[in-house]
């Protein structure tokens, strides 16, 4: 299904990080490209996102990187401390021969998606639902509409409409877990005056508390801790609650503000990536909790080699099989080693601090780590950070 131009055509539901980073790396390659995304505005909600290496060279392939990165945060190192704020690892971030990491505000890196899809040509609708897809290359809208293309993309998150629609859940898991996320504005004093530019994540009992500062005047804190745990997970925090956990940062649990959104961990897993002329892309394929700070890394790289496979292929079907046999083993070992690192949530405090102080010295740990911030993803290789 060409049109008349003689461009090729895709139709994506969902405009997160992975369908607009399918959009606007399709139409720099000469397709012409509709997203659909359900809500009515293209906001997302306030808080950070830990971008790694491998996200930002994506991000540098699609023309983002100069916008996305104005105003970020580069932590010097990345922290984890036991309850009594001992430091159990560092995780070099940043230095010579380390992964980079930085981290924004989630609001400026769609918006800066959006931009260079736009200037791509990407047609964007909002209030437009997918409610399925065939694998013939139609994508299915709630008002009836049918629109036909020479792929379709489900980047329509961990609920996907359009995977279900074509039977390729293979399994999707509620790990218990999860965290509320909020913006507040940076303040001198929240911690001491060392760990002010630091990533640190506190850990206390099964709670722990993310410290991001997010731009000079953005601080993303996420309050993590188990679904059954009731008054930990209200929103807006219990601040007495969480100081109680957590008295070396009364400073800043004081300044909590009443916003915050509470979303569990999931992890998701397909029998295949596509079916026919349909892709899945995102959460919506390989969704996975973010204790590695990887699902919109991995959204990012999936959905731009996801265009350079299919951009010229004579064979859409072929294309994307081609795609899932590269991509996936990368991703599904992401989301196994970011799993593996949720089980110490539950471990008595001296055993993880005791674990954890010998663990981070282990090269071939830091290794299957970090494995997929040092990756050089597809489609990426002449633009090195
Ligand atoms: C607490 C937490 C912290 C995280 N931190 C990080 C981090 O630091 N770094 C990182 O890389 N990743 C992180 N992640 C993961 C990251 O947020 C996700 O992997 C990423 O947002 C997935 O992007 P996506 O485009 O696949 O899905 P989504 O962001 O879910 O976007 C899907 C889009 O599709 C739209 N949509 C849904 N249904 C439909 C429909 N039927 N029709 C049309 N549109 C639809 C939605 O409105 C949305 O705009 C974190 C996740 C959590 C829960």
């Amino acid at each position: 299904m060409r049109e008349s131009g003689g461009k090729r055509h895709a139709e994506i539901a969902g405009a997160g990080i992975g369908g607009l980073t399918t959009a606007a790396a399709l139409a720099q390659r000469g397709w012409s490209v509709t997203v659909h995304e359900r809500a009515s505005t293209l906001r997302t909600f306030g808080a950070g996102i830990y971008i790694w290496s491998n996200g930002l060279r994506v991000l540098k392939a699609i023309g983002a990187y100069d916008k996305a990165t104005v105003g970020a945060h580069v932590g010097p190192e990345f922290h984890t401390r036991d309850h009594d704020d001992i430091t159990m690892e560092e995780i070099p971030i940043n230095g010579p021969g380390d992964a980079r990491l930085i981290t924004i505000l989630r609001e400026t890196l769609i918006n800066t998606l959006v931009d260079v899809c736009r200037e791509a040509g990407v047609e964007i609708r909002t209030g437009s639902e997918a409610v399925g897809a065939t694998p013939e290359g139609e994508l299915l809208l709630a008002d009836g509409t049918r629109c036909k293309a020479d792929l379709v993309v489900g980047a329509d998150g961990i609920n996907s409409r359009v995977r279900d629609s074509l039977d390729l859940l293979l399994y999707r898991r509620d790990l218990g877990y999860g965290a509320i996320r909020m913006l507040i504005p940076r303040a001198r004093g929240d911690v001491p005056h060392e760990d002010e530019n630091r990533y640190i994540e506190y850990f206390s009992g099964s709670r722990r508390i993310l410290y991001t500062p997010a731009s000079a005047d953005d601080l993303y804190v996420a309050l993590c801790c188990g679904a059954d745990d009731a008054e930990a997970l209200k929103v807006p925090a219990d601040r007495a609650l969480w100081t109680q956990s957590f008295p070396h940062l009364a400073n800043l649990i004081v300044r909590f503000g009443d916003a915050g959104r509470w979303d569990v961990f999931e992890v998701a897993k397909l029998k295949r990536w596509s079916k026919g002329r349909v892709a899945i892309v995102g959460d919506a394929a390989h969704a996975m909790p973010p204790y590695l700070g990887q699902g919109g890394g991995c959204a990012l790289m999936n959905g731009l080699a996801l265009a350079v496979t299919v951009a010229d292929a004579a064979d859409i079907g072929n294309a994307l099989g081609e795609w899932e046999a590269r991509e996936r083993p990368l991703t599904e070992h992401t989301q196994d080693t970011a799993e593996n690192l949720g089980s110490m949530n539950t471990w008595p405090d001296d055993v993880r601090s005791a674990v954890l102080k010998i663990v981070g010295k282990s090269r071939e740990l830091g290794e299957v780590r970090m494995r997929t911030a040092r990756h050089v993803p597809t489609g990426t290789e002449a633009f090195p950070l």
